[in-house]
């Protein structure tokens, strides 16, 4: 089972024994009754194991060519379990300056707090990277594309050079999932996704996961998950796996809806410039087409008039909606600069390209037509 489509509908997914259920049942429970002291049957408590949970936690890995994957109760959460895992006080975490902001927050304002450091690095830069190591880093933190700004990180050098480093490489892949992106392949160590984004893609749940084919790790992220207390919930796990079988799909419309809207910015007067992956114009056009399948589904753009253009626009959609998030089937605006990212300071959000006119696009399933003529009657109506 190598093609991707089929890993998606069926990977890690097997009929219930005990029925029959083709689709895996939403195992909606707390406990599990013990047949005897010592004697259950897998599943003792659902903070620590569930079996919708588990057949997600196969999925996800299926997906990667990895063992089962380990779940959580968001991106955040894989996130922090992750890092708590990797690190302890007066250890160093090589950081992206390019990544979701709640990834810069957390290592800023909470793990900075229990002794752990991070320096914050242009991704564009291999040996800057690699030069930032040093004696103390358990972990060197990417995201390709980067949220908002779509920069990306050439996987297979930075491998390279973390692996001549004994460090793990551990990239955020959110906005590509495996079904456009392969960082294990490249080299990385580990994946984590917030599953509240593509992998689910109907923004009806928050979640989040880790792959690795490292399962020394996987223990390690499995026990402080349970630990934490922050594992993925058996609703969620089982709309996320619902979500997930069409993935294949969702995500090759997405790139090719973001494309069309793309190029339809990029002609636009009032549109500085416009960020796709696909687009002829983009700066690592071919770091794109050697690493990933196609683009996805987000585009960042920026326009003429900055800020004040910018809250013109949002406030004259009518069919994309004002709204954090992405990778879901409706099409979203955000303005990262005072919504998503509006915590990572200044001269950060600057240094990675975060212009207070960015407006980022999580271009979704509808018509890509329709998406464009929304677009357009709202850009008409800046001065
Ligand atoms: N990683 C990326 C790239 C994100 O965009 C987000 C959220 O926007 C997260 C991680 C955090 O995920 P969650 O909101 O599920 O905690």
């Amino acid at each position: 089972m190598s093609s991707f489509a089929t890993l998606a509908v069926h990977a890690g997914l097997v009929p219930d024994p005990s029925t029959g259920a083709l689709v895996t049942p939403l195992f909606q429970t707390a406990t599990y009754v013990q047949e005897a002291v010592g004697l259950d049957k897998g599943f003792t408590y659902t903070r620590s194991g569930n079996p919708t949970v588990a057949a997600l936690e196969r999925h996800l890995g299926g997906l990667e060519g990895a063992p089962p994957a380990a779940a959580f109760s968001s991106g955040m959460a894989a996130i922090t379990t992750l890092l708590l895992a990797l690190c302890e006080a007066g250890d160093h975490v090589v950081c992206a300056d390019a990544v979701y902001g709640g990834t810069v927050r957390l290592l800023r304002e909470v793990l900075g707090r229990y002794g752990v450091s991070a320096t914050f690095v242009a991704p564009t830069d291999p040996d800057a990277v690699a030069r930032a190591i040093g004696p103390h880093t358990k972990v060197v933190f990417v995201e390709t594309p980067a949220n908002p700004t779509l920069v990306l990180t050439d996987l297979a050098a930075v491998a390279v050079r973390c692996r001549d480093r004994g460090v793990p490489l551990v990239v955020d892949n959110t906005l590509l999932t495996a079904a456009l992106q392969r960082p294990l392949d490249l080299g990385a160590t580990a994946t984590v996704y917030s599953t509240t984004k593509f992998v689910e893609g109907h923004n009806a749940t928050i979640g989040g996961a880790i792959v690795t084919r490292d399962v020394d790790l996987l223990e390690r992220v499995r026990a402080a998950g349970n630990a934490i207390g922050c594992t993925q919930s058996p609703f969620d796990a089982w709309l996320t796996i619902r979500g997930s079988t069409t993935l294949h799909l969702r995500m090759e419309a997405h790139s090719r809806n973001a494309l069309q809207v793309a190029r339809f910015l990029e002609s636009h007067p009032a549109v500085v410039h416009v960020r796709h992956p696909d687009l002829p114009s983009f700066p690592q056009r071919e770091l794109a087409l050697r690493q990933q399948r196609s683009g996805g589904g987000v585009v960042a753009f920026e326009l003429a008039g900055g800020v004040e253009d910018g809250k013109r626009l949002m406030a004259s959609l009518r069919l994309c909606s004002l709204a954090v998030s992405l990778g879901a089937v409706e099409t979203l605006v955000t303005h990262p600069a005072s919504m998503t990212h509006a915590e990572v300071p200044l001269a950060l959000r600057h240094a990675a390209g975060i212009t207070d006119g960015l407006v980022r696009l999580s271009v979704g399933l509808e018509d890509p037509a329709d998406i464009v003529a929304d677009l357009e009657q709202a850009l008409g109506r800046l001065s």
